[in-house]
């Protein structure tokens, strides 16, 4: 093992290909069913929110999928992202453990999600659509499409939900200067805003009607506008597989392998990113790696949620998908990691977690902080406190093992940094962090609501 911090391949390395988990998933992703029969949804009922090149990946059975050049392109702008070894971290705690993590904040924007908003981006280009529409929460996902947006010069409108609207409007000046459009959510542009306001309660806005009214654009411009989705859906995962590729790449040129991989867990998206290449070790038996989601103690999907169809989205415009849910009914309370607010999961990384391949791990906003704050004052970068949740269980692994004197590999995804999110550091500080537990009787009222079908 060198002396070597810091890893970064050169720009000819980055991946050609995308790796597709689905042929090697234990069983079949369960297909979206439309909730008015309970029957499957044909493919092509999609096409009025989606390109057909992102429809077919998202059934794709091909094990890996080329990346376009006018994608590895854009890619260039950032990627190979740095992978980097946590030695300043690794000597406060003392630990026997080797911790690495791949540093997803370089990108231009600070997070994982341009992986797959240049990808979407050109897909959607390359059909010849013109408007994408789509929502975000904290901001992320909005300017990780905005900056795609103009690479692939197309008109980007973003509904952000009225909270971080409000809480962050440098998010919306970065967004606005890629040349994006970006208007709070609930609006009273679009119908579901317009009834979603007659409730005050629904006013700061949530992700779930954001996507609603996303949806609804797209769904009514007669083909003209289509929309993207950040994370959750097959093809979002496997656009990030070049995190997880690239950090294998790595650690098999300097011998390793990892015994563990963490992410934090919203959608899905950034964990599958970092998870899949090394999964299918794990489901053809060959390793026993271990993966963890980390996720907040109030939204608890994976851990607390039911394994069943459910609605992606509060309008219940969209399909039905099986996955982790809270029910679509639920309102995750604020915590500061807006990105793992979502009642819902991937349907990958749901089937993954009913498999018992992964171990989901629900962490207080504290810990998470007290996470944070020492990651930036050993490894120097301040993380998105959806990170944040990550290096948590990282370092829950890395003490374990100083207990136990085992010299794990330990990988972590540090999908972004915390620039934007001073106010939440800030509110940490003063002692004004609020810890929300999951209420357990919400689950009782999410399973009533749940649609019948599957
Ligand atoms: C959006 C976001 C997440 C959560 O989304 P996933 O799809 O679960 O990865 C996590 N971290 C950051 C920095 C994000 O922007």
């Amino acid at each position: 093992m060198t002396d070597d911090r810091i890893f970064q391949l050169p720009t000819r390395e980055i991946p050609k290909k995308w790796l597709n988990i689905q042929p090697s998933l234990p069983e079949p992703v369960p297909p979206m069913l439309s909730p008015a029969d309970g029957k499957p949804v044909p493919l092509e009922a999609f096409l009025t929110l989606f390109p057909m090149g992102l429809l077919e990946q998202e059934v794709s059975q091909q094990r890996e999928i080329s990346i376009p050049d006018e994608v590895l392109k854009v890619y260039s702008l950032f990627r190979p992202t740095p992978l980097i070894r946590a030695k300043f971290l690794e000597e406060v705690l003392g630990t026997p453990a080797m911790i690495f993590f791949k540093n997803e904040s370089v990108a231009p924007t600070g997070s994982h999600k341009p992986n797959t908003a240049i990808a979407q981006a050109y897909y959607n280009k390359k059909e010849g659509v013109k408007k994408l529409v789509t929502e975000t929460g904290a901001g992320q996902w909005g300017s990780a499409l905005a900056l795609a947006g103009a690479h692939f010069d197309l008109d980007i409108n973003v509904f952000m939900v009225r909270a971080s609207y409000e809480q962050k409007p440098y998010r919306k000046i970065m967004m606005e200067t890629y040349g994006a459009k970006v208007q709070p959510s609930p609006s009273k542009d679009t119908q579901i805003g317009k009834k979603m306001l007659e409730d005050k309660r629904n006013y700061p806005g949530s992700l779930g009607i954001a996507i609603s009214e996303a949806v609804e654009v797209a769904a009514t411009s007669g083909g003209t506008v289509k929309y993207a989705l950040g994370s959750v859906l097959n093809h979002v995962l496997m656009h990030q597989t070049v995190i997880g590729l690239e950090a294998r790449a790595v650690l098999e040129d300097l011998g390793l392998y990892p015994d563990v991989v963490i992410a934090c867990h919203g959608g899905g998206s950034n964990f599958g990113g970092i998870a899949i290449p090394f999964m299918e070790d794990k489901i053809s038996g060959k390793r026993n790696t271990e993966f963890v989601a980390s996720e907040p103690l109030a939204c608890p999907s994976l851990s607390k949620g039911i394994y069943a169809y459910d609605f992606g989205d509060s309008g219940k415009l969209i399909p039905l998908a099986k996955m982790y849910t809270l029910g679509h009914g639920f309102i995750p309370p604020s915590v500061h990691a807006g990105g793992l607010r979502y009642h819902g999961a991937a349907p990958i990384v749901s089937l993954l977690n009913s498999k018992g391949l992964i171990r989901a791990e629900a962490l207080r906003q504290k810990e998470t902080f007290e996470a944070a704050v020492l990651f930036a004052r050993t490894e120097g970068i301040i993380p998105a406190p959806e990170s944040a949740h990550a290096i948590a269980s990282a370092i829950r692994v890395a003490k374990k093992c100083k207990e136990t004197g085992e010299k794990k590999v330990i990988l972590f995804n540090l999908s972004g940094h915390g620039h934007f999110d001073m106010q939440a550091y800030e509110q940490y500080f003063a002692g004004k962090l609020e810890d929300y537990e999951y209420p357990e009787k919400e689950i009782l009222k999410a399973e009533k609501d749940l649609p019948k079908v599957g």
